[in-house]
């Protein structure tokens, strides 16, 4: 008997933790741009599963890698080496211009990862003392929901009554130089700062243009780590490799550009497999990542054999089929187009965000239910968006959408959002 969608809900209700707050839709099927409920309808996907499908879903050269490697060889743990692992190491490695690489899972995990090897660095090469190591984070930060993550976390929600909570963290405003320079020779005792280049979860706030080069700077100038979390931003999504790559439109790093900022640490999640398997990554160079010994840290599926061949052609197809330039183009229609609306629109009040990252603001609260009322319409209209907040829908279709795509999509968002209208 077919499952229905009621039933495949009912089944998660009951049995599953409520650890999410879904839309009522039941997906059984993906390919490119598109999603397919078990009813059979299809939709335009506007999520990629928080930016990680930015691929498209299930990529014929991706899905090959994995099925591939599946047949020879799929886990080993790191007690052994395997054949695929420093292949990738190499691969990635290159890619993003650094010299190490350590291989995780999921973007939490990477983050705490990064945390792990900052406060080393910080014990080992800066003489700060056991404990007392500090790391700056920001308002509005999302980065996970470990116990140590949501000791800094904004979202109450996520954090409140899980304490006791991680010590070492100092919380400054987001995009506020100032801000930085007075917390980064506040003590003798700063590790990191650890900063999303733009915050996605807290509704698509892309910074002042100079402000990540000037936060990089201040971090040189004391001996502070600066660690970039490209979980989301990461993997063309902004318009550029990775989203410390400003406004370069090379698909790979480089460093000429005057925009380009180099992070100490770079974290990387979700579209390094292209959504296909749980593959994170920390990047560092030698001086900061060595202080990592044998022991000191890993996990049992880190670096895996599957991992490591779904990666590699995850990033192939990256460059292949020019994401990052796809996203660039794609992004500046989407905006324009719906800034156009909005001219004249008494129910959207702004568009904003970089490449295929955007997020539009609602006329109403944030605690009202109004984002989340239209993204039911637009489900019924076809297209998957979900809200970060009550007045905030975010839009990041995958990578690999064409321009007509866009283009009926625009349409699809603006009829709908017309008939929110007052
Ligand atoms: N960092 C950022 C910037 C994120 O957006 C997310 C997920 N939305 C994470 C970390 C956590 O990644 P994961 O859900 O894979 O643990």
């Amino acid at each position: 008997e077919k499952l229905t969608s009621a039933d495949a809900i009912n089944l998660e209700d009951q049995y599953g933790a409520h650890n999410y707050h879904p839309l009522p839709v039941v997906l059984n099927r993906g390919e490119g741009v598109y999603v397919w409920d078990v009813e059979g309808k299809k939709y335009y996907d506007f999520l990629s599963a928080y930016s990680a499908v930015n691929q498209g879903h299930c990529h014929p050269k991706i899905i090959g890698a994995m099925i591939e490697q599946a047949q020879a060889l799929t886990l080993t743990s790191r007690a052994f080496y395997n054949d695929k692992l420093g292949i990738y190491e190499e691969y990635i490695t290159k890619y993003f211009g650094f010299d190490k690489v350590l291989p995780m899972n999921t973007g939490a995990e990477a983050v705490e990862t990064a945390l792990k090897i900052c406060r080393k660095w910080a014990y080992e090469k800066k003489g700060i003392p056991e404990n007392e190591a500090q790391i700056i984070v920001c308002d509005g930060n999302f980065h996970g929901r470990t116990t140590t993550i949501i000791s800094f976390s904004n979202d109450e929600n996520a954090r409140k009554n899980f304490g006791p909570y991680t010590a070492g963290f100092i919380k400054i405003a987001y995009d506020d130089l100032e801000a930085l320079e007075k917390a980064i020779t506040s003590s003798k005792n700063i590790a990191g700062f650890l900063v999303e280049p733009i915050q996605g979860e807290a509704g698509v706030y892309v910074p002042s243009e100079d402000y990540l080069a000037k936060a990089k700077a201040l971090c040189k100038a004391n001996n502070v780590l600066f660690i970039a979390d490209e979980v989301q931003t990461g993997i063309a999504r902004t318009g550029s490799l990775l989203a410390v790559c400003g406004n370069c439109t090379c698909e790979n790093q480089c460093e000429k550009q005057s925009s380009y900022v180099t992070p100490d640490v770079l974290i990387l999640g979700k579209a390094v497999s292209g959504g296909v398997y749980p593959v994170s990554a920390v990047l560092a160079n030698n001086d900061i990542m060595n202080v990592i010994k044998p022991g000191q840290h890993g996990s049992t599926f880190g670096g895996n054999p599957i991992a490591a061949a779904v990666a590699m052609a995850a990033l192939e197809v990256v460059s292949e089929e020019h994401l990052a330039q796809n996203a660039r183009r794609l992004g500046k229609i989407f905006r324009t187009e719906l800034a156009k609306y909005i001219e004249t629109s008494n129910i959207a009040t702004l568009v904003r965000g970089k490449g295929l990252l955007n997020a539009i603001v609602i006329n109403d609260t944030e605690d009202s239910d109004t984002a989340w009322n239209i993204c039911m319409k637009l489900a019924e209209n076809g297209l998957l968006a979900k809200p970060t907040h009550g007045n905030i829908i975010r839009f990041a279709p995958p990578l690999v959408m064409t321009e007509t795509q866009l283009s009926d999509c625009v349409s699809i968002i603006i009829s709908t959002l017309k008939q929110f209208e007052k």
